[in-house]
């Protein structure tokens, strides 16, 4: 246990037990106030922390992968089948028979999997879902890439593939479509695109008259931020459009991602050295990255708090805070007349749970080790950083 961050050994991710929770309890109040039913499934690929995967099946969440690794490792987390919510292209045959005869949520996606279906037991019915192809333009203009914003995702009703797929389904005795899946993130995340989505699904339920358990209307929320959409105006976007054609007892899905990650987790880096290299140019060297922080390498600047110990540094006028690597780019935001860095401060950028520790490539310096902060404000270290040795264990 340790009392202080600055006794946290950088660089390191920082849980925030607290606010995860928040996230959690605030969606699921959210839905149980306008549906019977509900679930929350919890985005694996967008943090994948095994501590967290824990954490969220705590909470109730369900664990919605999209690979037969992801499929794996959220059962090594205690998620039994009926727990999972099986997406994507990237399933295994093994793990789709397993997850369809155990009762987890699979959402067909390929045409592979609908012949694997062929494949099960005889003598019982099984429950499946459907993703379904939602082009952005045709649904909500507004909320649209281009004219024509379309998704490589699910079957589409317009080329007439999700028609097939519902006829090869209900031609066998032992299938019976339960559920549809439309995931789809508009650029704007509005509940009005979720309105939309949400009355598109039902359009389709009524012209083949699916008679279904759920709907998995997918992610792409905000967080918990404010003067954003809050997760009742989600839910009651879902709510006005399954209400409009009488859907409103189906039981509604959420794959959030992003909006119970990012909040969640910090990611904190310690200055290692200070360079001059002009008359007002310092860098400052950091033993963070932005691979660690900025996958993508397209942020400019980051929620961050410099952790300085004495309040009477010079003013600097340009300080280029950088990472550790040996990329001339790996330069994380830049600070202008701003207090003197030194070797030992502290940087702490809040808000970098999402899309970040699992989008880390072991570039130079493997993943950082990773803390908890419990409800005291105590920190413990609940993942050692990844080393030499562990590379070195998958070599034959
Ligand atoms: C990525 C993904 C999510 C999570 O998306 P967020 O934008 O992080 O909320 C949910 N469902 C599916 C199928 C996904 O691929």
């Amino acid at each position: 246990m340790i009392q202080n961050i600055n006794h946290l050994t950088t660089p390191c991710f920082i849980f925030d037990e607290a606010e995860f929770e928040r996230g959690i309890t605030g969606f699921r109040d959210a839905l149980k106030s306008y549906f019977n039913k509900s679930k929350i499934g919890y985005s694996v690929k967008t943090n994948s922390l095994p501590y967290a995967l824990q954490q969220a099946h705590r909470y109730g969440c369900k664990a919605e992968v999209v690979s037969h690794d992801e499929y794996r490792l959220a059962r090594l987390c205690g998620y039994e089948p009926q727990d999972i919510i099986y997406n994507g292209p990237m399933k295994s045959r093994e793990t789709f028979i397993e997850a369809v005869t155990c009762g987890a949520i699979v959402n067909i996606e390929t045409k592979r999997e609908l012949q694997w279906l062929s494949q099960l037991s005889e003598g019982r019915v099984y429950n499946i879902g459907l993703r379904l192809n939602i082009n952005i333009s045709h649904i909500s203009p507004e909320d649209a890439d281009g004219d024509d914003d379309n998704s490589r995702f699910g079957f589409s009703d317009e080329s007439g593939e999700f028609a097939e797929a519902i006829d090869y389904i209900n031609s066998s005795l032992k299938l019976r479509l339960a559920g549809l899946h439309i995931h789809r993130t508009a650029h704007s995340r509005s509940p009005r695109f979720y309105e939309r989505s949400v009355e598109s699904a039902a359009k389709v339920i009524e012209k083949y008259g699916l008679k279904l358990d759920y709907l998995d209307v997918g992610g792409g929320y905000f967080g918990i931020f404010p003067n954003k959409p809050t997760f009742s105006d989600y839910a009651e976007a879902f709510y006005k459009s399954l209400h409009l054609y009488g859907l409103e007892q189906l039981e509604i899905i959420v794959e959030p991602g992003n909006a119970l990650t990012a909040s969640g987790f910090k990611f904190l880096s310690e200055v290692i050295d200070v360079k001059r290299v002009n008359s007002k140019t310092r860098f400052i060297t950091t033993d963070g990255s932005r691979n660690d922080i900025d996958p993508f390498f397209k942020k400019t600047d980051y929620l961050k708090e410099i952790l300085i110990s004495d309040n009477n540094r010079p003013i600097e006028p340009l300080q280029i805070v950088t990472g550790c690597t040996c990329l001339e780019y790996d330069r994380l935001f830049t600070l202008k007349d701003s207090p003197r860095l030194e070797v030992g401060d502290q940087i702490l950028y809040n808000n970098v749970g999402a899309y970040t520790m699992t989008l880390s490539p072991q570039f130079i310096r493997l993943w950082p080790r990773v803390y908890t902060i419990d409800l005291h404000g105590n920190y413990h270290l609940i993942r050692r950083e990844s080393r030499a040795a562990d590379i070195m264990n998958l070599n034959i």
